[in-house]
């Protein structure tokens, strides 16, 4: 029997995303396809959907509306904040991105947007929210999960270091023995 694209499968696709304009944003590296967890929302729900049912072979252009991508544009998430609350060693530059630690402690990133003399405007978006995207995409494998990989939530490659995993494993329930404190402490110091 062929395997096809369904939940609980680990998937493997070539693809390039494009924008409404025909800009190229991303694209998978030659010999190096995307991995994912089909069901795991590892990739943006519109093209996930889309690869249901695929073959290893299949081919296929998915249109992807913002709201089933990164999401659409929100103004709210534009903040304005004190220069003299951002490390003074931080050399601003205008639409870089630099990684926030918000009140619950979580690390998020924002594109700065405007620099005056004492505030910076500081856009939380996602920088593909408000996009329609377009993907090509080839399916060029297709295997089963093995048990820690659904748990997880994520394929594990044979490439994969402890750390890199660890990275992946951070939204982990709290059941999982993972050190959180650890890695708090490391984020604080990145921030
Ligand atoms: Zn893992």
């Amino acid at each position: 029997m062929t395997d096809v694209v369904k939940d609980g499968m680990v998937v493997s696709i070539a693809y390039t995303l494009r924008l409404a304009n025909g800009e190229l944003v991303d694209a998978s590296p030659e010999d190096d396809p995307l991995e994912y967890l089909h069901g795991a929302d590892n990739i943006v729900p519109g093209l996930e959907h889309e690869l249901d049912g695929l073959k290893v072979g299949d081919k296929k252009e998915v249109e992807v509306a913002p709201a089933d991508g990164y999401g659409e544009y929100d103004p709210e998430y534009v903040e304005v904040v004190d220069r003299a609350d951002l490390p003074k060693d931080l050399m601003l530059t205008l639409g870089m991105t630099i990684a926030v630690t918000d009140e619950e402690g979580f690390l998020e990133e924002a594109i700065v947007r405007e620099i005056s003399k004492d505030q910076v405007k500081l856009d939380f978006n996602h920088p593909l929210a408000g996009q329609k995207l377009h993907f090509s995409v080839e399916v060029v494998g297709i295997r089963e999960a093995d048990e820690e990989e659904l748990d997880h939530g994520h394929p594990h490659s044979l490439l994969m270091d402890e750390d890199e995993d660890e990275f992946y494993d951070e939204d982990l329930d709290e059941d999982d023995d993972f050190d959180y404190e650890d890695d708090e402490d490391e984020d604080e110091d990145e921030a």
